[in-house]
C-alpha cells in the first residue's frame, strides 16, 4: 500500500486513485469505509476480494449531495427525498430501486441500491473530486468488528488496497442505519445512531422493523433483508456472551433506581463468578462494564484479565464510540472470553445493543436464571 495521508491533504491523489480503478479507505462519521468506483464491476469485484467478503453481500454507494441520486436510483419517492433532505449528510442509508448505471457487482445481485451521503469533510471533498459514486463497505476483514482508526485498516487491509485517508477516530463509531424505501412500508433494515423513532417523525407514519434485527432474529430462522445482517459479524476472537436479568428484559429497562441497583448487584455477581471459574481453570477473561458499573468489578478480587469501560449507559452514544474499539482491544489482549453487561435497546441503545448481540452470537445469560 502507499500511503496513510492524514486530512485534506490525500485527496486529489485519493480521487485520481478510484478514477483508475483503484481502492481508498476513507472517513465517515460512522466507521471507515473501503472506497471503489460503483459504476465499476471490477472496482467492485476487487472491494469484495480485499474484505474476504461473500459476493451476494451488498456495498453502499456513498454520494456527496443529494443531486448525485439520480442517475443511480429508477424511482425517487418523496418520502424517500424528505430524509435525505432531514438527515443528510449524515448516518443514514437508504434502499431505492437502481437504475441501470449501477451494476449488480455492486448490488450484489439486488434489483436494489443503498445510497449514503456522509458527514465527514475529508470525504465530502474526497467524492466531489472523484466525480464518481463510491462503493464503501467498511474498511475491515469481513467478520471483524468494523474499522473506527485508520490504525484498524491498516490492521486489516494492509497490502491489499491502494490508500487510506486518515481523518483520526470516527464519532459515532457504528454503522450507519439502513432503511429500505424501495417497496411500500419504510423498513428498518440495520439499526444505527437514527433511530427508527426519528425515521417515524420524519415521514408522518410507522417505520416496520426488520424481524430479522430484533434479538435473536436471524438464529431464529427468519431471513433478512439486509444480506450482510445474515453473516457472523463484528465478532472478537474470544467467545463472548451477554449478561442481563429476566426481569430487565421483560421490562425494557424502564426500572426504578432501587431496581437498577439491585438488577446491577446480580448481573455483576454472576460475571465476576464466571470470571473466577474461567480464570481457575487457565482461561483469560475480559469483562465490558460502563462507568456507572465499573466499581462492581474489581480485578484484584475476580481476577479478570481485563475490565474495560465504554462509557455511560444513559449516553448510548459515548457507548457506540467505544465498542469496536473495545472489541479489537480484546483481541490483541489475546482473551479467550469476554462477559458483557446488557445495556437498554431504546433510541440510538437499540443499535448499539444489535453489535453487541451480534458480537456474541447472541449468546445471553440471564444472572436471575442461573
Ligand atoms: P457495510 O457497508 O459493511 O456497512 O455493509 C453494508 C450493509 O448494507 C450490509 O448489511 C448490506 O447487506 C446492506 N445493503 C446494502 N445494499 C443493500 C440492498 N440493496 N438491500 C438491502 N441491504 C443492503
Ligand atoms: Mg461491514
Amino acid at each position: 500500500m502507499k500511503t496513510i495521508v492524514k486530512g485534506m491533504e490525500g485527496v486529489q491523489e485519493a480521487a485520481e486513485i478510484i478514477k483508475n480503478g483503484g481502492l481508498v479507505a476513507f472517513p465517515t462519521e460512522t466507521v471507515y469505509g473501503l472506497g471503489g468506483n460503483a459504476l465499476d464491476p471490477e472496482a467492485s469485484r476487487k472491494i469484495y476480494a480485499a474484505k474476504g467478503r461473500p459476493s451476494d453481500n451488498p456495498l453502499i454507494v456513498h454520494v456527496s449531495c443529494i443531486a448525485e441520486v439520480d442517475p443511480l436510483v429508477s424511482v425517487l419517492p418523496e418520502s424517500a427525498e424528505k430524509l435525505m433532505e432531514t438527515f443528510w449528510p449524515g448516518p443514514l442509508t437508504i434502499i431505492l430501486p437502481k437504475s441501470e448505471i449501477v451494476p449488480y457487482e455492486t448490488t450484489g445481485g439486488l434489483e436494489t441500491v443503498a445510497i449514503r451521503c456522509p458527514e465527514n469533510r475529508v470525504t465530502l471533498s474526497f467524492i466531489k473530486a472523484s466525480g464518481l459514486p463510491i462503493a464503501g463497505p467498511s474498511a475491515n476483514t469481513s467478520g471483524k468488528p468494523s474499522p473506527t482508526e485508520a490504525t484498524h485498516v491498516l490492521h486489516d487491509l494492509n497490502g491489499k488496497i491502494d490508500m487510506i485517508l486518515d481523518d483520526g477516530p470516527v464519532g459515532i463509531g457504528v454503522e450507519s442505519t439502513i432503511i429500505d424505501m424501495s417497496g411500500e412500508v419504510p423498513t428498518l433494515l440495520r439499526p444505527g445512531a437514527v433511530t427508527v423513532e426519528e425515521l417515524s417523525e420524519a415521514l408522518g407514519r410507522t417505520v416496520e422493523i426488520d424481524p430479522a434485527i430484533v434479538a435473536g432474529g436471524v438464529n431464529e430462522g427468519i431471513h433478512p433483508k439486509a444480506p450482510g445482517m445474515k453473516y457472523r459479524h463484528y465478532a472478537p476472537n474470544a467467545k463472548m456472551a451477554l449478561v442481563t436479568t429476566k426481569f430487565l428484559k421483560k421490562r425494557d429497562y424502564e426500572v426504578s433506581e432501587e431496581e437498577r441497583l439491585q438488577a446491577d448487584r446480580l448481573i455483576s455477581d454472576y460475571i465476576n463468578e464466571l470470571v473466577k471459574k474461567d480464570e481457575e481453570s487457565g482461561l483469560r477473561t475480559g469483562i465490558i462494564c460502563c462507568d456507572e458499573t465499573k466499581d462492581l468489578y474489581d480485578m484484584s478480587q475476580t481476577g479478570a484479565s481485563y475490565v474495560k469501560i465504554i462509557g455511560h449507559r444513559n449516553e448510548p452514544l459515548s457507548m457506540t464510540h467505544e465498542l469496536f474499539r473495545v472489541l479489537r482491544e480484546f483481541d490483541d489482549d489475546k482473551v479467550d472470553r469476554i462477559y458483557a453487561e446488557s445495556y437498554s435497546d431504546r433510541g440510538v441503545g437499540f443499535a448499539l445493543m444489535n453489535r453487541m448481540r451480534k458480537a456474541a452470537g447472541m449468546t445471553e445469560l440471564l444472572a436471575d436464571e442461573k
